[in-house]
């Protein structure tokens, strides 16, 4: 596991959270506990003897209150990520814009796309109508590019194959926009099998100055078929296609809560079902060559909303 950087940032709005953190204060938190009457009774007038009061409830409980600042870690570069925790009294938080979710305390992940700018900004808004942000460097990546001196394929798809293409790429979006609920995204990933790694994430082809699409996830070859492979971190599986999909074969996709997602192509079978929750370690299928592949691997690919990540600083270098 990489050392990674953990940074806390004091941000400059001090006063502004400080308002916002004392419990209870924008709310009534008090008003279920009294006794059942109707508030407008206890003022009016009334002809009987004025009875005693009971006594007031106890103030509520305070609430754990967190410091009016960012404290993030993460892989903080093109293709990597960032989690953490926002300021007390965010009530929303986004970066460079979108929506990103919090949990109940306040607990967040995002991530950067390989296409990355240099920097991107974390803004938590706060009940207190301000705001607190925090901007993240992001490092650039040198991605491997292969130049050759080929001509990029002319021409699109043809009818027949886009026939079979549009439904496989309905479902993919349809699964990408489930949110599950898992708490996955919280835990340290684990790789789903070892073995020999035969395609980097972000890697490129340029045909005679036209750029190809890269690669969008990584390659991990074990010599074979069949091999089995493990969730690497809790999910809900959100796609089994257990019939191969044109390209990716039998395609596997968890949702691992908060945005973030992996898939896992070309597999020779798939040993779980659209719905079944999977715990991190639990064998959820097995290594082949489905699909468009030279070869048996295993192709995992990682997106968080619709940024691409390099699986390998999830988990990572292999060891
Ligand atoms: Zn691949």
């Amino acid at each position: 596991m990489t050392a990674r950087s953990v940074l806390t940032l004091m941000a400059a709005a001090f006063a502004l959270a400080a308002a916002s953190c004392t419990p209870g204060s924008a709310r009534d938190d008090v008003s279920d506990t009294g006794p059942a009457r109707a508030p407008a009774s206890a003022s009016a007038p009334s002809p009987e003897p004025a009875l005693p009061l009971p006594p007031p409830p106890p103030p509520p409980s305070p609430l754990p209150s967190r410091p009016a600042v960012f404290s993030v870690s993460g892989e903080l570069t093109q293709g990597g990520w960032i989690r953490g925790i926002a300021p007390g009294g965010a009530t929303t938080l986004t970066l460079d814009g979108a929506r990103v979710e919090m949990d109940d305390e306040g607990g967040f992940f995002a991530a950067f796309d390989r296409n990355a700018g240099t920097t991107a900004t974390l803004v938590a808004r706060l009940e207190s109508g301000g705001t607190i942000s925090h901007e993240v460097a992001v490092s650039p990546r040198a991605w491997k590019i292969e130049r050759v001196n080929v001509a990029r394929r002319r021409g699109g798809p043809t009818e027949a194959f886009m026939r079979l293409r549009r439904p496989e790429l309905a479902q993919i979006n349809a699964a990408r926009s489930l949110d599950t609920g898992s708490a996955g995204w919280q835990q340290d990933f684990i790789w789903p099998v070892r073995g020999r790694i035969s395609g980097r994430f972000g890697s490129q082809r340029i045909y005679r100055g036209e750029p190809g699409s890269y690669h969008s996830g990584i390659d991990i070859a074990t010599g074979g078929s069949g091999t089995p492979f493990v969730a690497p971190a809790d999910g809900v599986v959100i796609l089994a296609a257990h019939t191969p999909f044109t390209l990716e074969g039998r395609l596997l996709m968890i949702d691992h809560g908060a945005g973030l997602n992996s898939a896992f192509l070309h597999c020779s079978e798939l040993l779980v079902r659209k719905g079944d929750r999977v715990k991190q370690g639990q064998v959820i299928g097995r290594i082949g060559s489905t699909g468009r592949a030279t070869g048996p691997h295993l192709h995992w690919g990682m997106k968080w909303r619709k940024s691409r990540i390099d699986p390998i600083l999830l988990t990572g270098p292999m060891q």
